[in-house]
């Protein structure tokens, strides 16, 4: 999905809405396809006194797996897009740019690059999850497995120290 930027950064028109959804059901994140509805974003690209921008939010939800306890979640989330356009770049390299080659913006890549950037690190069901018992294999967000905790004989006599 490309949007041609070339009325804008000539100044023949001053923005130009954005408002679409994505179809990323094929993008693929360990073994799992979470992007299962549209994404929307929804914004402007605005040219202010000769300063081309996209400012907009990126809505979607992602069905995942969580990393912790391999329980199956359905994630919000909201994130938002905000990048100066250039059509050529300056002798300075700057990071906060992204050059415009021939007038048109991969609006549909680059909202996929945006949410990459924003995900966190670990997908999980929630973010206090408890994950599962290394010794029972028990999901602890339903409660505490019936193992006892053993505890290195070593630990012990510090943990006396830091007890109470
Ligand atoms: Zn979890
Ligand atoms: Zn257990």
């Amino acid at each position: 999905m490309f949007i041609e930027l070339e009325s804008l950064f000539n100044g023949g028109i001053d923005s130009i809405p954005v408002n679409y959804d994505f179809d990323y059901s094929k993008e693929e994140i360990s073994g799992v396809f979470p992007f299962t509805t549209p994404v929307k974003l929804k914004g402007e690209i605005r040219n202010t006194a000769g300063l081309v921008t996209v400012s907009a939010t990126i809505t979607f939800t992602m069905d995942i797996v969580c990393d912790r306890c391999a329980e199956k979640a359905v994630l919000s989330f909201e994130v938002p897009m905000q990048h100066g356009l250039v059509s050529e770049l300056n002798d300075e390299e700057n990071d906060d740019y992204i050059l415009i080659e021939d007038m048109k913006l991969d609006i549909e890549q680059l909202t996929l690059e945006d949410i990459y950037l924003a995900l966190p690190g670990k997908l999980l069901c929630k973010e206090d999850c408890k994950g599962v018992c290394p010794q029972c294999g028990a999901n602890l967000n339903e409660g505490p497995c019936s193992c006892k905790k053993e505890i290195d004989p070593r630990f012990e006599a510090l943990l006396d120290l830091l007890g109470d």
